[in-house]
């Protein structure tokens, strides 16, 4: 294969110049080869650099920013959750009110019950609504459940009077004072099981003091009496006894801390394959990657080999649009920090993700011990290791990364990642049941979610696609910390009046009621086939991975394949699709999905689809049927 490819301005050998592979075994080996893959990726960087790197959608499509959301909320001390004290139902609409513990449905559970912990306990609790399967149901499967219960803490959304009318905000000039003007940056944390991932960030949390010495004392006294020690650190960010007994994390937990220049909001996103799903809702929503990979000799290899999760989760991130990315080589001590090792896996590592589509320079290597806390947020003093590292540690590296570029200036859009109603737990039951039976519209309720574009006020109404229905928004958090606005790129909770709960989804978009997106059963996409062993034809059933949004869909049609390059189409109406081609395709759901095309929101016109438990392929929309 030429090596000397100019694809429509897009010159791969000054990416791939080094890459006597490329062609060859990249795509025997992923199923997968910067050319294919450059169609399905963008930079979420709108500097000239990044234009460089721009993709074939890119070339045609003008550059536009996006943001970040996650599924689920942690707060880091459960001695506060402890603390939650009592709010009367009442105050759902109050103005201040207390912590409270949520009740979700999640991967974390597969309830279909009401589990309230303790009636008699005075905290507060709220039910939330919850669409898609996680961990994954097969394809057939639907993956829908009415809403059951678990436990989260978070504070639901108090209420602030609205501040500026719309045409007043400057939204840019009102983003550049919030926060210091430090960027917000969403970081979500990949790679194997077991790689070290919660341990590394609870002890980065640690060490930044996001987490007392009490609290830590605890989780270690806790850890210890379980019979894993070990997992202490991992126990800030593993927050659920089902994860802690099961010592993997499952839901993609958020957190917030700051580093001298950026706030960042973490996304731990679960290694075990069974939850890839929702390591998927947490990529889509991050603007910058980091990948934990276990030095330890035989680790490495394992997560890196078929059937780990290293190169799954690489080609995932980058297949939904994130560019950067720090490699933390962990668990170094095992190895006792040496070069040999720390150069051998980044040498392989390094292959793999630029035939993944990354650029060598938005790749950085940290080597790292998340137990003993080495180069974590200060430089190593370790001999072993400072006898041949000079580099940066994984703080001053987050540090570095490029802050993405917000879509503020669009029509607003925000992806519904969770759903709950305040309640207190001493009625909590009765209450449900009262709600559930009235349909109650009139306190409103909570949605959580990520602003992928334009802005929010309170006092706004907001058009919610599906079920187009019409609220308004009465208060807006971001933090923990009430708002009168919020903008592309933030996580925030909403509470929302003016509705019925039960017709919200995790899924759904709130938008702009002036300028709607639209919600469809039927569209056509570009998709690029990953390394699949059963060909894909007509009626195809597959599970469509859209933000939030699982859902069982079929493959209608499959109208043309594509040369992978040139994007020609080669051949119309083929039988069946195989291994790494790339093709157009019209697909079907289940259930109306509200989509944009990639051209006009590149965030919420990209998908991936899954087929039993593997990610089949990566795809955009272009064409929304109906
Ligand atoms: P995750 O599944 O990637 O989140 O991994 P965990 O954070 O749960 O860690 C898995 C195991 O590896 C735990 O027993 C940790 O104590 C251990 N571990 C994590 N980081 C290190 C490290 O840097 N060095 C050593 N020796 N063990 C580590």
């Amino acid at each position: 294969m030429s090596r000397h490819r100019n694809v429509r301005g897009y010159n791969y050998d000054e990416d791939f110049e080094d890459d006597d592979m490329y062609g060859q075994s990249v795509e025997d080996d992923y199923c997968i080869s910067p050319a294919t893959a450059a169609q399905f990726i963008y930079s979420r960087q709108d500097s000239r650099q990044a234009r460089q790197v721009e993709t074939l959608e890119e070339a045609e499509y003008e550059e536009e920013e996006m943001p970040t959301s996650p599924t689920i909320t942690h707060t880091l001390d459960p001695l506060e959750q402890a603390k939650v004290q009592e709010a009367p139902e009442s105050r759902v609409e109050a103005e201040v009110i207390p912590k409270v513990a949520r009740m979700t449905v999640s991967g974390k559970k597969q309830t279909m019950g009401f589990d309230v912990r303790s009636a008699e306990e005075n905290v507060v609790v709220a039910t939330s609504v919850r669409r898609g399967p996680s961990p994954e149901v097969p394809a057939m499967e639907t993956p829908s459940k009415p809403a059951a219960v678990s436990e989260d803490a978070t504070i639901p959304t108090p209420l602030r009077s609205a501040g500026k009318s719309k045409q007043q905000l400057n939204i840019r000039a009102e983003l550049e004072k919030r926060q210091g003007g430090k960027p917000l940056l969403n970081l979500v944390v990949i790679g194997h099981v077991d790689a070290g991932k919660s341990t590394l960030m609870g002890h980065v949390l640690y060490l930044l003091g996001n987490v007392n010495k009490r609290t830590m004392h605890k989780y270690e006294q806790e850890a210890k009496k379980a019979g894993k020690a070990s997992f202490a650190y991992a126990w800030v960010l593993d927050e659920t006894g089902e994860e802690r007994d099961r010592g993997v994390t499952m839901d993609v937990g958020m957190t917030k801390f700051e580093t001298d220049s950026t706030v960042i909001t973490l996304m731990d996103a679960p290694g075990h394959k069974d939850f890839i799903p929702n390591m998927i809702t947490g990529a889509a929503q991050a603007d910058v990657a980091m990948l934990v990979v276990d030095a330890s000799r035989g680790e490495f290899e394992a997560g890196f080999e078929a059937g780990g999760q290293t190169r799954e989760h690489g080609l995932l991130v980058r297949s939904l649009g994130v560019t950067q990315l720090a490699v933390a080589v962990n668990k170094m001590d095992q190895v006792n920090w040496q070069q040999e090792r720390f150069q051998e896996i980044v040498s392989k590592l390094g292959h793999f993700l630029k035939q993944a589509g990354f650029k060598d320079s938005d790749v950085f290597y940290i080597p790292t011990s998340g137990l003993s806390g080495e180069n974590l947020t200060t430089r190593s003093k370790v001999p072993d290791l400072t006898a041949w590292y000079t580099g940066p540690c994984l703080l001053e590296q987050m540090d570095a990364f490029k802050p993405p570029q917000r879509s503020v200036e669009k029509p607003f859009r925000l992806c519904v990642s969770d759903v709950f109603k305040v309640l207190t737990t001493r009625t909590a039951a009765k209450d449900l049941a009262k709600m559930l039976e009235e349909r109650d519209q009139g306190s409103g309720f909570c949605v959580t979610g990520k602003i992928e574009a334009g802005f929010i006020q309170t006092g706004d109404k907001a058009l919610v696609m599906p079920p187009n229905e019409t609220c308004t928004v009465k208060g807006i958090t971001l933090h923990d910390e009430a708002l009168d606005w919020a903008a592309a790129g933030d996580h925030v909770s909403l509470t929302v009046t003016g509705m019925d709960i039960i017709k919200i989804n995790v899924g759904c978009i709130f938008c702009d009621p002036k300028e709607p997106i639209r919600a469809c059963t039927r569209f056509r996409a570009r998709i690029l086939l990953f390394n699949i062993e059963v060909p894909v034809t007509q009626g195809f059933p597959v599970l469509l991975h859209y933000q939030t949004v699982s859902e069982p869909a079929t493959i209608r049609k499959i109208v043309s394949i594509l040369h992978k390059s040139s994007g020609e189409i080669l051949k119309k109406k083929p039988k069946c699709l195989s291994k790494g081609q790339n093709a157009v395709v019209e697909i079907q759901t289940q259930r109306p999905v509200a989509l944009e095309l990639y051209k006009n929101y590149k965030e919420l016109g990209r998908f991936m689809l899954r087929y039993v438990g593997s990610t089949i392929a990566a795809g955009v929309v272009t064409e929304i049927k109906e």
